[in-house]
């Protein structure tokens, strides 16, 4: 079979790191996190999928910088040069490793409040029980929906481009990168980890509000919580690398239920070369698209069309997926 390696894939350029500046809150954070971690019991050796990720592939942390120690004590300043295992980052006094900034939390709390008043102005039409039953419908339809596009979504990142490609390669250079340093995930706040989904949703927000009088209410609060969902799958993804220990007890209950996809179906994802799995909300379209061999036939066509073959045609051991 022909394969086509495009120069896009070639491996990102190292990052470099800017200053970091402490926050009151992180501080109060660090603190609450260090007495739950030394509450804690003892936890597993880091699993084989996570020995695998070391890697120099911090390009997907180029934003982001390293804390130095919030006071001048005995704790030593977490290393540049050598990725921890997520034993470490568990044992550690600085979980945080990743706060978010004042833009992350612009692009994130922007498109959620565009999205909120969209269903909410949705919601005030709903005024009799057939748009009662279809605003419900279009609800659990959205909630699937969002499944599907997110497994499209991240499929194509993790297989096309790299963190050089126009518009989208910063979210490229941090799904690839994922796969090197997987348990980094977990040391971001919130809206760090979210707001490369939820920048390019604000366009999209905006334009859904502006187009709400015009539009029925069950459809506006459809289309407003499925781009929300899609967009926080980010955050369900996170909590699927996180142990039972980091989660409250209400996130442990939904991936055991199946709403949210778990750590062990999430798992299934992470062998190279990442041919499948890759639905983030519940994860309830996988089976379906993995076992009907969706992507593989999506992925012939794009090759037939462009010439460009995607990275999980790769063999295991293929360098690509090597720290
Ligand atoms: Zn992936
Ligand atoms: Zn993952």
């Amino acid at each position: 079979m022909l394969r086509t390696r495009a120069t896009l894939w070639q491996p990102c350029s190292p990052s470099t790191t800017s200053g970091f500046l402490c926050q009151p809150s992180l501080w109060k954070r660090q603190q609450s996190n260090r007495g739950r971690l030394q509450a804690a019991p003892a936890i597993a050796p880091p699993t084989e999928e996570v020995a695998v990720a070391q890697t120099d592939a911090t390009d997907i942390l180029s934003d982001v910088s390293f804390p130095k120690p919030v006071t001048p004590s005995t704790r030593a300043p977490l290393a540049r040069s050598r990725p921890r295992t997520q034993q470490e980052v568990e044992d550690s006094d600085d979980p945080v490793r990743f706060p978010s900034t004042w833009e992350h939390r612009a692009w994130v709390w922007g498109t959620l409040t565009l999205l909120s008043a969209t269903a909410a102005l949705g919601l005030a039409k709903v005024d009799d029980w057939s748009d009662g039953f279809a605003t419900a419908v279009t609800l659990v339809a959205g909630y699937y929906l969002a499944d599907f596009l997110t497994g499209i979504y991240h499929w194509s990142v993790d297989n096309y481009g790299d963190g050089s490609t126009p518009v989208v390669g910063e979210q490229i250079a941090a799904f690839q990168g994922h796969h090197k340093e997987p348990w980094t995930i977990t040391e971001r706040e919130f809206c760090n980890n979210v707001h490369k989904v939820f920048k390019p949703a604000l366009s999209f927000a905006g334009l859904l509000l502006v187009a709400s009088p015009w539009l029925p209410g069950w459809l506006q609060v459809g289309l407003a919580v499925t781009t929300g969902l899609t967009c926080m799958s980010q955050q369900f993804h996170a909590w699927a690398h996180m142990k039972g220990s980091q989660l409250p007890a209400s996130v442990i209950a939904l991936q055991e239920a199946g709403v949210l996809v778990s750590r062990k179906a999430h798992g299934a994802h992470h062998t190279a070369p990442f041919e499948g799995n890759y639905c983030i909300v519940s994860g309830a379209w996988n089976p379906v698209l993995d076992n009907s061999g969706f992507f593989r036939q999506l992925e012939k066509l794009v090759h037939a069309r462009t010439g460009v073959a995607p990275r999980c045609w790769e063999p295991a051991d293929s360098p690509l997926f090597k720290r």
